[in-house]
């Protein structure tokens, strides 16, 4: 401000004013954004003493708990699993509870499941025989619970109601605060080939008769109780996925004496399960750092494989604090493991594939287990439990506590593309990093799929890169605008439950990813960022956030109010596409101008009565002529006759570095408010970058300009020149315009 005389500064009030008058003006035609840059309290939960305002847990936060003791079986010639469990719940709400609800997962494949029926279908020209049967005869596989019984602690029978993939249980009386509620239940169900039927979970079968099982989803499980909408019990229709109360397992699972089998839990009987020479090798794999070892050998599988034991054996695991538990068994696994140093602490990584697994899982999937360990403990918490599990199984990309189950087969020879080792490599670093979220971080994925797995697709990304510098990955911002662009019909926005959902991959995995990504590379930067998101993490790890946790723990752990972008990315459909619409090009005058004369006469002045003064004139402007350009900034001095008189040495020097002054004009033909990143090129070759932040749209939300003063000629300016904020149409992001519109393009390709 020093710089300015009293004139002048009475100048800069007036055109100032002049500016809230036309601010005014635009909020009528509907310019002014208050809108976009609206608070979200008229949208996210009232805070209360269960959930702050800070988006932490409240004073009152409590979960529910459940315990669960099972005996399984696995019956491999009928392909069928029996179970019996025993359930200890635990009321911790201040709620009196009439009923308790009871998932029943399995049903979706029961005959008379609705799941298949919500789908619309044509008339496809091929179809295999179990489709056909299946789509066109109408034929079911019959795949849901038989429910034996539900008995109470005196094994009297309990009383309930099943309404498709939910159970209701009656508690006898009200089940207070503080109070538990056991009971047990006696199950069985045919397990599906899952190749065939699909699902999530099942058996994939081999032509030695061999079936690899890995199997999630197969005990009735208690649904969440919560502060934020009582009882989740929203049907499983198959593609919203699960929500979950921790508590702790104690689980007996018998199968073949010959299988191999891995399980959500620490493992009680390692020693009587394997042979001596394994149990040699499973305790020297717990310190070994540097490369997997294997447990199970490739040689021991194969023998295994040729015979079909009659005998059986029972595994026993024991796990604490998880949501769920899934195990995966087949006398055609080898096991190969290495130990993880997470932070001073040992949690092992292991694999359990078949030899159709290989070259590739040896070579990859314990490693893989543990970068994504390492990366996912430095952007959240040391991971907590003892082991993560990484399993071969067929077009399957599912995860559970400690365990999950990975597509990625090269072909018989053994030969493999870049595209199946990376999407073998993403798809692990995906499903353990699911262990964070949202097995530890636990949200309810049934209503909120992008708190799972968008969240988890983004820190996927971080840990891809670790592990490979050159890998593929898939949720940049980049990679969403073709989504984000595409037809509008097919869009809905990432807060939409999950059922609900048009195109699942890109709305509730890239979208969300692209988005944390820009906000932490381009708007917030790395570290404000990580710190917020690392606080999020710890406040709910083992609790249930809800999306309005998130938000706000974002902002309220690195004071960036991010309302904007959660509402404009979360909440809207809306695209980003900012254009450069015009540039000006200014030089240095020491003339007063005729607009500088007018603007004086209009004021009442003269023109001396401006004070020391830099006239602009536009290159394009009728009084433009060479003469007026010819003044060079040495000349600056003799301006107005006062420079001298009135500037430091400082503030010439800094003058005199301004010899092209360009006025730039960006428009936002995109609904979403973004920041600006601007780069320029001068025609020496050399580049600057400049950033506005989205704010600059607050009070026009389709037109802002900016001067730029710089002593060299500019060539070229570009708007997000790498796309790092996902700008869906970049013809207009250039000045010269070098690319031709999509517009033009077609034009042209019709000539
Ligand atoms: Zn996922």
């Amino acid at each position: 401000m020093r710089r300015f005389t009293k004139s002048l500064l009475s100048l800069l009030l007036i055109s100032s004013s002049m500016f809230a008058q036309e601010a005014e003006n635009q909020e009528k035609k509907g310019h002014y954004n208050t809108s976009k840059f609206k608070q979200l309290d008229d949208v996210l939960p009232t805070p209360n003493m269960y959930r702050t305002g800070s988006g932490a847990p409240g004073a009152h936060y409590t979960q529910q708990k459940v315990d669960y003791v099972m005996n399984l079986r696995l019956d491999e010639d009928k392909n069928r699993l029996y179970g019996e469990e025993n359930i200890t719940y635990h009321n911790n709400s201040q709620d009196p509870l009439e009923y308790l609800w009871v998932q029943l997962d399995q049903n979706v494949r029961a005959k008379d499941s609705q799941s298949p029926d919500q789908r619309s279908e044509g008339v496809n020209t091929v179809y295999s025989p179990e489709d056909f049967t299946k789509k066109i005869m109408g034929h079911k596989f019959d795949g849901g619970f038989n429910i034996e019984h539900v008995k109470d602690v005196n094994g009297k029978d309990v009383s309930y109601m099943i309404n498709r993939t939910m159970m209701r249980i009656n508690l006898p009386k009200p089940l207070l605060q503080g109070e538990t509620y056991e009971f047990s239940i006696k199950w069985w169900y045919n397990i599906n080939n899952y190749i065939a039927e699909g699902g999530r979970s099942g058996y994939e079968p081999f032509e030695s008769g061999n079936n690899i099982y890995v199997i999630a989803q197969f005990f009735p499980r208690l649904a969440v109780y919560s502060d934020i909408e009582g009882w989740q019990n929203l049907q499983f229709w198959g593609r919203g996925e699960f929500a979950l109360e921790f508590g702790d397992y104690d689980v007996n699972i018998t199968v073949p004496a010959d299988h191999v089998m891995n399980a959500t839990g620490v493992l009680q009987n390692t020693k009587k399960l394997l042979s001596k020479k394994q149990y040699k090798r499973f305790e020297k794999a717990q310190k070994t750092f540097d490369n997997p070892m294997y447990i199970v050998t490739p040689e021991e599988a194969l023998e295994a494989e040729k015979g079909r034991s009659k005998k059986t054996k029972t595994w026993h695991f024991k796990a604490q604090n998880v949501r769920d538990f899934a195990f995966a068994t087949s006398r055609k696994f080898m096991w190969d493991a290495m130990a993880v140093d997470v932070n001073g602490k040992t949690v092992m990584a292991y694999s359990l594939f078949s030899k159709e697994g290989n070259p590739l899982w040896e070579e990859h999937s314990t490693r893989v287990v543990a970068q994504t360990l390492k990366t996912y403990s430095r952007m959240t918490f040391d991971y907590p439990y003892h082991k993560a599990i990484s399993v071969h199984a067929r077009r399957q990309g599912m995860e559970y506590p400690m365990i999950c189950f990975n597509y990625g087969r090269p072909k018989p020879d053994g030969t493999y593309s870049d595209r199946v080792k990376y999407g073998m490599i993403g798809v692990i670093v995906h499903e353990v990093g699911h262990n964070f979220f949202p097995m530890i971080v636990n949200s309810d994925e049934r209503r909120w799929t992008w708190m799972d797995e968008g969240i988890n697709s983004f820190v996927e990304m971080l840990a891809e890169y670790e592990y490979d510098p050159n890998f593929p990955v898939r949720s940049l911002p980049s990679g969403v605008v073709g989504y984000m662009g595409g037809d509008q019909s097919r869009i809905s926005p990432i807060m939409t439950q999950s059922n609900n959902i048009y195109q699942f991959g890109s709305n509730a995995y890239a979208k969300p990813a692209a988005g944390l990504w820009m906000l932490r590379k381009s708007i917030m930067g790395e570290e404000l960022f990580d710190f917020a998101f690392r606080t999020y993490a710890r406040r709910w790890m083992f609790k249930h956030p809800s999306p309005a946790d998130f938000f706000r723990t974002m902002e309220d752990a690195s004071a960036f109010d991010l309302d904007w972008f959660w509402r404009g990315w979360f909440y809207t459909t809306d695209w980003n596409d900012i254009a450069i619409k015009d540039v000006n090009l200014f030089y240095v005058t020491d003339k007063p101008t005729p607009e500088a004369l007018e603007l004086a006469k209009r004021y009442g002045i003269t023109p001396e009565q401006f004070g020391p003064a830099l006239f602009l004139v536009n290159e394009k402007s009728e009084v433009f002529d060479e003469n007026l350009k010819s003044v060079e900034p040495e000349d600056y001095t003799v301006l107005s006759g006062h420079i001298n008189e009135h500037l430091d040495e400082e503030a010439k020097a800094e003058l005199t570095s301004a010899k092209y002054i360009y006025e730039v004009t960006f428009s936002k033909p995109g609904g979403l408010v973004m920041p600006i990143i601007v780069e320029f090129e001068f025609e020496d070759g050399t580049k600057e970058r400049k950033q506005f932040p989205a704010q600059i749209w607050r009070f026009n939300d389709k037109e802002v300009m900016k001067v730029f003063g710089f002593d060299k000629k500019i060539k070229s300016i570009t708007v997000d020149p790498e796309n790092e904020l996902a700008d869906i149409d970049e013809s207009n992001n250039s000045w010269p315009n070098a690319k031709p519109s999509k517009f033009e393009e077609f034009k042209n390709s019709k000539k």
